[in-house]
């Protein structure tokens, strides 16, 4: 952090409830990764995708990685206490961030719980969810395709895909209730055009802050 942020954050306790702050989220395959690169440029803030840091990780055979591997390659969640650890790290290694984006994180209720805790102790929190809603098999059909070209094994495998699916409908969409009950989550139509569907997603952040 550099000494003129260090001071605002002194003498102006509200500097960090500035941050914009968006979980995007969705099932797998609703677009979460390419609406964030747009909302990347629009907003300048820091991205952070948990299955992007478990596949670097993956990817370097830490222990880690080789940890994650055994669920991911299932479908599953990989357990808590790795993920909220992992996550946490790469937000303190990004102090003098303007926001974050939260792809693919929290994804159960105590992820959710967590991050809240986290984040409030830094002065700060979740400014709005927005979920992207797209059909099951629309989102099979695009995984599938996805898998073609992403080198992603759990995206060429339709029993994966499906248990994917069906981890999402049981253990992350309740994470949607976690934050409307706050008056924070937007539902967003995920089908459509890449720039219809942003466009959607701008203006629901901009009515959130
Ligand atoms: P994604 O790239 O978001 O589709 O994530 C790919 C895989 O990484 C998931 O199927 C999970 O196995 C794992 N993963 C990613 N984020 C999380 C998380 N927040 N909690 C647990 N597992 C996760």
């Amino acid at each position: 952090m550099n000494i003129i942020t260090r001071i605002i954050r002194i003498f102006v306790p509200s500097y960090n409830k500035k941050m914009i702050n968006i979980v995007l989220f969705g099932p797998p395959g609703s677009g979460k990764g390419t609406q964030a690169d747009l909302l990347v440029k629009e907003y300048n803030i820091l991205h952070i995708s948990t299955g992007d840091l478990f596949r670097y990780e993956m990817g370097n055979n830490t222990p880690l990685g080789l940890k994650a591997k055994e669920y991911m390659a299932k479908g599953e969640l990989v357990p808590d206490s790795v993920t909220i650890g992992m996550l946490e790290n790469k937000v303190n290694a990004n102090p003098d961030a303007a926001g974050i984006i939260f792809d693919g994180f929290p994804r159960n209720i105590f992820q959710a719980q967590s991050l809240d805790t986290f984040l409030s102790k830094k002065d700060t929190m979740v400014t709005c969810l927005i979920a992207l809603d797209v059909p099951e098999e629309e989102l099979v059909k695009r995984l599938l395709n996805r898998g073609k070209s992403s080198g992603r094994a759990d995206d060429n495998d339709e029993t994966i895909i499906r248990n994917r699916i069906k981890v999402y409908n049981s253990e992350t969409k309740p994470v949607f209730d976690h934050y409307a009950e706050k008056g924070k989550s937007a539902l967003i139509h995920g089908v459509g055009s890449i720039e219809e569907i942003f466009t959607r997603i701008r203006e629901a952040v901009a009515a959130s802050h």
